[in-house]
């Protein structure tokens, strides 16, 4: 079954570290609620598959911008599956007690709050506008009005942090009990200001081997705590895992709304044009323009590799020629099991160079 990905593409301020598409034109969040709503209208009379999504998901930018209201408009329309998994992804400090309440009561039953660190100091150089406090406030008071389904972001390799305080961030991810959570490691992405810091010899790029320390610590206490490690950046307690990111991982079509937004219905891709206004004036004349890419068997398949490998059910054996994992498999970096190979832990630190060598 289907899910939906709502892209809200504006932040109050943009970090220093981030190249997604975003925007901080707060104001015009109410024309672009209406014409997501006009693009949705077009799906909604043409096409079956996306129906009563099991999964709906609001990205962005920074979803928790818009009013409760704005969010229930957008759920109304799109009518979910009654049991469907529908996620906020939330900035801490957006949100008052009120307004998790309301949103409880609309229908969003997970929140992925971007916490990245409880260190202040961090917060502060990567250009995050909440503290620590907040971070911890936002969890505490989404759990008090009903939330049971949390996930927490965190970012690791920041530049200055140390073993010390990558530890100290799990500890206190793990004390607030969420379901799900999510570690990323820092990427120095082109154009972005971390990169020009790097760039000119402000901070310094955390060492390879120190990456791998605090990747394989987190792996470690995670389980250790009951979290399953179901893909390379995401751990989750039992029954827990994102519904909708799983569906990208296993081919499950998706249906992109807002600008930037991709699709994918099992055979093809499209993705709406990367600009704000150009959006919301085709989306309101129907006339949006999309690029499509119609996948081959090839590109299928090398797709199949590169997610497949990311999470712990692995790839089918038969999607790669058996002498390229050999030596993989015969110095621990892959595993084989029920006619699957799988990345072992010391197979994910060479993810990339596995695939690019598998595909
Ligand atoms: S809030 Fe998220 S999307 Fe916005 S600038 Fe920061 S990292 Fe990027």
């Amino acid at each position: 079954m289907a899910g939906i990905y709502v892209h809200i593409p504006f932040c109050k301020s943009r970090c220093k570290y981030c190249d997604f598409y975003s925007t901080t034109l707060l104001s015009k969040r109410t024309m672009y609620v209406k014409a997501l709503l006009c693009e949705w209208e077009e799906y909604k009379n043409r096409d079956m598959l996306w129906q009563h999504p099991k999964t709906l998901y609001f990205g962005g930018g920074t979803p928790s911008v818009l009013e409760p209201q704005a969010i229930k408009s957008i759920i109304h329309a799109i009518e979910p599956d009654d049991d469907a998994e529908i996620t906020l992804e939330v900035n801490p400090g957006d949100l008052t007690r009120d307004n998790l309440r309301e949103l409880c009561l609309i229908g969003v039953n997970r929140l992925s709050i971007g916490i990245q660190s409880f260190h202040n100091s961090l917060l502060q150089l990567i250009g995050r506008r909440h503290s620590a406090e907040d971070a911890k406030n936002v969890v505490r008071m989404a759990q008090e009005e009903g939330f049971n389904n949390i996930s927490i972001d965190l970012i690791y390799g920041l530049p200055g942090e140390t073993m010390e305080m990558w530890e100290s961030d799990v500890a206190e991810a793990i004390s607030l009990h969420p379901q799900h959570i999510s570690a990323y490691c820092l990427t120095y992405e082109p154009d972005t200001i971390l990169t020009h810091l790097r760039d000119t010899g402000e901070i310094r790029e955390t060492y390879e081997t120190i990456l791998n320390d605090m990747f394989d610590y987190i792996c470690s206490i995670l389980t250790t705590n009951g979290y399953i490690h179901y893909e390379v950046s995401n751990f989750a307690l039992t029954g827990c895992h994102s519904r909708h990111n799983s569906s990208y991982w296993d081919f499950t079509p998706y249906l992109g709304l807002g600008t930037a937004a991709h699709s994918f219905d099992g055979e093809k891709r499209w993705w709406n044009p990367a600009d704000l206004q150009l959006y919301i004036e085709q989306a309101q004349t129907h006339t949006l323009h999309r690029e499509i890419e119609v996948l081959t068997a090839e590109q299928h398949r090398m797709e199949q590799i590169m997610l497949g490998l990311r999470t712990s059910k692995g790839i089918d054996c038969h999607l790669v020629e058996q002498d390229k994992t050999t030596s993989y498999l015969n110095n621990g970096f892959l595993r084989e099991s029920s006619g699957h190979y799988i990345a072992t832990q010391r197979g994910l630190h060479i993810l990339n160079q596995i695939i690019n060598n598998l595909v």
